[in-house]
């Protein structure tokens, strides 16, 4: 199948409550365009350069999504376009968006990377962290960030149960703390190997690369 299938048949197969990012890290300019003509309109990046020079050269209506871990010097190369961070996982990277939101007039929305698999190499807040954080307190020393939900990865494995069973972890995290957070409404979990265990535990966003693109060399 072309890219442009493959989009065309996840727009088919996706309920409609549920969005699809189609991440194009490593992937060419031709590839993202071939997507967008097919009539994909949300795109995911994990490089901050490598986004900031994609937006250049692709259409301005494109929505850049940054999923992956941050280095806080690299903040500065996507804070005047990028439509969403999802893998925000410290507060000293919510102190630097904060600060070049500002700098760029404007407000990013953000969603806070929660650990919720069973292995050593992931990024996020703990689940216990994630409840200790104070609405109250976080909009006033960040007013340029937008809290709009939660994003999170399961344990790389074979076993569906375990990685249902995370992905529920997490949808209960994020119903217990939109009763605080008034603009919680995105819940980021999902890839190409377990999208259906994640729609099931109530995912809104999910964040496809390799059954889009095909495979990735790097
Ligand atoms: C690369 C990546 C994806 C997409 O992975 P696929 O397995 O290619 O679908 C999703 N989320 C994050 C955070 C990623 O880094």
């Amino acid at each position: 199948m072309s890219v442009k299938e493959k989009i065309q048949h996840f727009k088919q197969q996706l309920p409609s409550s549920v969005q699809l990012i189609a991440v194009s890290k490593t992937k060419p300019i031709e590839a993202i365009q071939e997507a967008y003509d097919a009539g994909q309109r949300i795109f995911g990046e994990n490089k901050a350069q490598e986004m900031a020079s994609k937006y250049e050269q692709l259409p301005k209506d494109i929505e850049w999504h940054m999923i992956g871990h941050m280095q806080r010097n690299k903040v500065r190369y996507i804070a005047p376009f990028v439509s969403l961070i999802h893998s925000v996982d410290s507060e000293r990277l919510l102190e630097e968006i904060n600060k070049r939101a500002a700098q760029n007039q404007r407000k990013i929305p953000c969603l806070l990377q929660v650990y919720i698999a069973n292995e050593e190499t992931k990024f996020g807040f703990d689940p216990e962290e994630l409840m200790a954080l104070n609405y109250q307190e976080l909009s006033t020393i960040y007013p340029h960030i937008i809290f709009k939900g939660l994003m999170g990865m399961a344990t790389n494995t074979d076993n569906t149960a375990q990685v249902k069973s995370e992905f529920l972890q997490l949808a209960q995290l994020f119903e217990k703390r939109k009763s605080e957070f008034p603009d919680f409404e995105i819940l980021s979990i999902g890839m190409s190997s377990d999208y259906q265990q994640a729609i099931e535990a109530g995912s809104t966003h999910v964040r496809i690369g390799s059954a889009v693109f095909g495979a990735r060399n790097i």
